[in-house]
């Protein structure tokens, strides 16, 4: 579908905003709506005044016209920076008509290609041009499209621990830093052995090194001013990443219960990816781990048995890299919906299973247990 905006060519109009900025000078961050089209939208004339925006990636465009340069400096002032107020004082200043400005910007949000920045996720962006230029990236995927804001900075505000630097907890902890969230720390006592390198974490001059340090020089390598210190005790994490193999039964997991910790599984066992459940204590319907393993003994009254020793050794790195990045991946989709306050991630009372060689993901349900001392919250004491 084509919405066009058709327009009387652009003429010299007061439209009583204000004097124009200097070209070039970025102004202070407002409370007004901060348009961003992204960089990356392609910009492709049809002929000298009939410019199309976007439209070439399966989602809707707009056709503009007549559209001049001076509708083209225009689309550039939207870099999430200036306020919708300056883009129009400025575009104004250019020569471009008022209500040629807002029938764009309109046009621009009905097809979803513009992003309105709240001044909140602005503010919460690290300074520097280049801490800027990387939130650019990220920020598109990070605000919603109805405009609401907030994510970025609940993002930026967020602590989370990756505990366990394996080949999928490094890369996990370096996507999440890159995706803005501001703290994130890995747990881990090994040292690094050379089957642990993986791309985006421990790299093979990291073999004999702490784990938790090449772990953090794979998350510096991505976001260089994320804070990796260890959390104060006052400091809750809003999420803890369980990326052991068998962290389930780990005394780990119980602890996290019992102080209302949210927490999520992303490990590969033997060769399978596994993101999931995701427990968030105090939520109804979702469960804890303690559900699943209980849903495990059922199936064989052996598993406790088969669970501890397989808790009781630290089990071999395992996983292709294909299998660790998209479990990596995978996780992360799911700590962001977390800390973006999504409604309900999938991994909520189940788990995405992903094996090779196709690795499509399967989902696997962990409902609540109806013997587990959680009662369906994912809190409480763990069964005896
Ligand atoms: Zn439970």
């Amino acid at each position: 579908m084509w919405e066009e905006v058709d327009d009387q060519p652009p003429g010299p109009v007061d439209d009583g905003c204000g004097p124009a900025r200097r070209a070039g000078t970025l102004p202070a961050v407002t409370e007004s709506p901060h348009p961003l089209l992204p960089a990356a939208t392609p910009l492709l004339r049809l002929d000298p005044e009939l410019l199309q925006i976007g439209g070439v990636d399966g989602r809707d465009g707009l056709r503009v016209h007549p559209a001049g340069a001076e509708v083209t400096a225009l689309l550039r002032r939207l870099d999430g920076r200036r306020s919708e107020r300056t883009v129009r004082a400025e575009s104004v200043a250019d020569g471009v008509p008022g209500d040629v400005v807002d029938d764009l910007l309109a046009g621009l949000r009905g097809t979803g290609l513009l992003h309105d920045l709240a001044a909140a996720d602005l503010l919460a962006t690290d300074p520097g041009p280049a801490a800027v230029a990387r939130a650019g990236m990220e920020l598109p995927a990070a605000v919603p499209r109805a405009g609401t804001g907030g994510r970025w900075r609940a993002r930026r505000q967020s602590a989370v621990v990756v505990d366990g630097a394996t080949r999928v907890g490094a890369p996990l902890a370096a996507v999440l830093a890159a995706s803005g969230v501001g703290w994130v720390h890995v747990r881990d006592r090994g040292p690094v052995r050379a089957e642990d390198a993986v791309v985006g974490g421990a790299t093979a001059a990291d073999e004999g090194r702490p784990r938790a340090l090449a772990a953090a020089d794979a998350v510096r390598r991505a976001s260089p001013l994320t804070d990796l210190r260890p959390l104060p005790p006052d400091r809750a994490p809003d999420l803890v990443v369980l990326c052991r193999p068998w962290a389930a039964a780990d005394p780990l997991s119980a602890a996290l219960q019992q102080a209302g910790t949210p927490h999520l599984v992303a490990t590969v066992r033997a060769e399978t990816g596994v993101v999931g459940p995701l427990v968030l204590p105090g939520s109804p319907g979702g469960g804890c781990l303690r559900c699943a393993d209980a849903w495990r003994r059922d199936d064989d009254p052996a598993w406790p048995r088969l669970a501890a020793q397989l808790a009781a050794v630290e089990p071999a790195p395992s996983g292709a890299t294909v299998t660790c990045l998209l479990t990596a991946v995978t996780a992360a989709v799911q700590v962001l919906a977390h800390l973006d306050g999504d409604d309900d991630p999938v991994t909520v009372g189940a788990a995405l299973e992903l094996r090779p060689p196709d690795l499509l993901p399967r989902l696997r349900r962990w409902p609540p247990h109806p013997g587990c001392a959680c009662r369906g919250t994912g809190r409480g004491a763990p069964p005896p």
